[in-house]
């Protein structure tokens, strides 16, 4: 068997200390309803980080063993040390892969590795959503069927102002009539990123079994392939050419 996948789940992990509401459903965070799904697969290995541990869980050292790293921020986006935010991108562009959830779209290092304002409509009126799968080979959809359906979510509306997926996987349809590109997959550097929409902090949304496959599926895919290093710079030719100097 191959080496497990090495995932950390970060999350901001603030609201679900200040109301009681949420912690009443994520009583040891979202990370770690997240976190304790995905222990059960033997080919990965779990650990998670949150905000206010010191350098917010992510030193080094844990940045150097992590393969993928999920993302959950909503409020304090702004307290991410941008010298951590820089230690991530250079991870992904050397293969880390990131799977950013739900409000991480506004996260520092989404909006950096899109280059945009990653702006969205939203509302929360707990609405019915329908994520179809529109890729329908893409391994991030095994296992699940035409649609995944949240009965009472938050609304994201386009024109979410991120830059233009490689690859579409998901697009939601609200009761409100709003639709939503739900999943999307990019690829920078080495690194491969898939944003997921799914996760309000006052639903049950990591509760749900489908939800949760797909989040292990894309950890999955996002996972560094077996490479070396690429090659920058002067290069010398591989086959004997002569200048024409
Ligand atoms: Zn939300």
């Amino acid at each position: 068997m191959s080496d497990p996948i090495r995932v950390t789940v970060w999350n901001e992990f603030r609201h679900e200390k200040e109301s009681p509401e949420i912690a009443k459903i994520y009583p040891d965070g979202m990370h770690e309803a997240i976190a304790g799904y995905l222990r059960q697969k033997p080919d990965l290995e779990v650990c998670t980080a949150t905000l206010d541990e010191p350098d917010h869980g992510l030193t080094d050292e844990v940045l150097a063993n992590t393969d993928v790293l999920m993302w959950w921020g909503h409020g304090a986006h702004g307290e991410v040390r941008d010298e951590i935010v820089e230690k991530i991108h250079a991870r992904i562009l050397n293969g880390m892969g990131l799977i950013p959830l739900h409000s991480s779209h506004m996260s520092k290092i989404f909006t950096k590795l899109m280059g945009t304002s990653c702006q969205l409509k939203w509302r929360e009126i707990g609405e019915k959503e329908r994520l179809w799968v529109v890729e329908p080979g893409h391994p991030i959809v095994e296992g699940i069927g035409d649609y995944i359906e949240l009965p009472h979510v938050e609304m994201y509306g386009e024109h979410h102002d991120c830059a233009a997926p490689d690859q579409l996987i998901f697009i939601s349809w609200f009761a409100g009539g709003e639709v939503f590109r739900s999943g999307m997959c990019f690829h920078r550097g080495m690194g491969k990123i898939f944003y997921f929409r799914p996760g309000h902090e006052t639903l049950p949304i990591y509760h749900n079994e489908e939800i949760l496959r797909v989040i292990y599926n894309a950890v999955r895919w996002a996972a560094p392939i077996d490479r070396p290093q690429r090659t920058f710079g002067n290069y010398q030719p591989l086959e004997d050419v002569q200048s024409s100097e």
